[in-house]
């Protein structure tokens, strides 16, 4: 790493005058240790001008105001900030009245959102300590320990007990380049280390979220997760049915679009969270033989997209995830007489009921998400006209990529992927010879239909 970090992380004593704070009263705390500028390698020219204004207008107007979270902790990691969050004193009135293109938003949790054309960044005033002098309308606890509402305002120190892990407790201020390490996170981040603030436990219970946080830091960063933030996850994992799916969505967006989504879903799977966030899904891989493989490949080639800077649409993912159960339910209603096509979109619909009670999927990508699937059991019928329609459909390129996805699996014999493949290069002609090759070519059914398990239809489910 940088030199004149590591020397400080590996000879602490020799400046510990330097690092840890002297002075008494708000604000300073004997745990708390100050990395002067010449001792840590982050820089201004890593941070945006945008939050480079926010801090400045907050420091000219007599507030305190530092960067604090991912953005220095991946700083100090040598990466690429991407997203800025500043910490204050300052109200979230205060900060409208400071920047006019700011808006308050939230009410679990009251932010300052600071627009800069596309940028964003987040402020957030000093969280303190709730307590019962406040009213319901600042702090709420639920009697599970959930925190409702975590609105009342405190100092840095008290702000920095509320945050996380220790390595997002570190502050980066503005008055004089210092880095304020409260939490002792710059010895975690040489020790690629991620441990909760706190009583892990409580902790967890406060917000069951933290515990997809730690998976989701662990598998970007390629952090272990500290022993006793680990152990309490297996059982405190069914906490997470306690948060509004629309939150929850947000946070599975966040943790398959980051570039690590086969390692978080394999750290998901191991802590029993995944089961929390698609529990049909769960089940499907444990009923049929190839739904682990689909799902797994999904991940893969979105991983590759990301670090190749393509496209990736969460309905494709999705669409992977639920696909195995749906294709389940799907099986049950055929052998009850239903003909496949309604069967298919009588088992999507009960697919996507069930899962929106976790995670609030919007229509958005449900919608786009059901054509993928709908399209699967239109490639395998090519005769006349049909070949063209579907090709011209404007989600048959992520069709095609989930047919092969599904080939891969070994849900399907391989074949019709190759043709269809063929089929887009192809100039006129070879179209032509192509399509008259459709009726003895390939087909899509599946390889083994019987292998499957039934499902009780009627039967309540208990993740439900
Ligand atoms: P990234 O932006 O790379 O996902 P981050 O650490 O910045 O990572 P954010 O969600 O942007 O994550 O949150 C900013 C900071 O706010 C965190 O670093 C942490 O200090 C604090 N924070 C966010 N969510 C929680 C939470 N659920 N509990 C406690 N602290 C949190
Ligand atoms: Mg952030």
């Amino acid at each position: 790493m940088f030199k004149g970090f590591t020397r400080f992380l590996q000879h602490p004593g020799e400046r510990l005058k330097n690092f840890f704070a002297t002075q008494e009263g708000a604000g300073q705390s004997p745990g708390m240790r100050i990395i002067p500028r010449e001792d840590h390698p982050v820089s201004r020219s890593l941070f945006s001008d945008a939050a480079l204004k926010v801090l400045y207008r907050l420091h000219n107007a007599g507030f305190e105001a530092y960067l604090v979270g991912g953005c220095i902790r991946d700083a100090l990691l040598g990466k690429q900030p991407k997203d800025f969050d500043v910490a204050t004193d300052a109200t979230p009135e205060q900060l409208r009245d400071l920047f006019r293109n700011s808006r308050i938003i939230g009410r679990r949790f009251r932010i300052v959102h600071v627009r800069f054309g596309r940028e964003i960044i987040e402020v957030t005033t000093f969280r303190g300590r709730p307590n019962d002098d406040h009213g319901e309308h600042v702090s709420r606890q639920s009697e599970e320990g959930l925190l409702l509402r975590d609105n009342v305002w405190g100092n840095i120190e008290e702000d920095a007990r509320r945050r996380d892990f220790t390595v997002n407790a570190l502050y980066y201020n503005i008055a004089d380049f210092s880095i304020h390490d409260w939490a002792d996170g710059a010895r975690d981040i040489e020790s690629r280390t991620l441990r909760l603030i706190g009583d892990p436990e409580t902790r967890y219970r406060e917000d069951p979220v933290r515990m997809l946080r730690a998976v989701r830091f662990a598998a970007k960063l390629g952090f272990q997760l500290d022993a006793d933030t680990a152990s309490p996850i297996h059982e405190l994992a069914p906490l997470l049915l306690q948060i509004p799916p629309a939150r929850l969505f947000d946070e599975v967006l966040k943790l398959f679009l980051a570039g690590h989504a086969l390692d978080t879903f394999r750290m998901l799977r191991e802590y029993q969270l995944f089961a929390m966030l698609f529990p049909e899904a769960e089940e499907s891989m444990h009923e049929l033989p190839w739904a682990e493989a689909l799902i797994e490949q999904a991940l893969t080639s979105t991983d590759a997209r990301i670090h190749q800077d393509r496209p990736v649409t969460p309905a494709f993912l999705f669409a992977a995830f639920l696909w195995p159960g749906m294709v389940q339910r799907q099986h049950t209603l055929e052998d009850e007489g239903m003909p496949p096509v309604p069967a298919q979109q009588t088992a999507a619909q009960q697919a996507v009921t069930r899962e929106v009670q976790h995670i609030a999927i919007p229509k958005r990508f449900s919608l786009p998400m059901r054509d993928i699937w709908e399209l699967q059991q239109r490639l395998p019928r090519r005769n006349g006209k049909r070949a063209f329609q579907t090709r011209d459909h404007p989600r048959f390129r992520a069709a095609y990529d989930f047919l092969l996805l599904r080939e891969k699996a070994g849900e399907i014999e391989p074949g019709l992927g190759q043709w269809w493949s063929a089929f887009q290069e192809a100039d006129d002609h070879e179209r032509h010879r192509l399509l008259g090759k459709v009726d003895t070519g390939p087909n899509s059914r599946p390889k083994k239909r019987r292998s499957r398990k039934r499902r009780r239809q009627s039967a309540p489910n208990q993740n439900d």
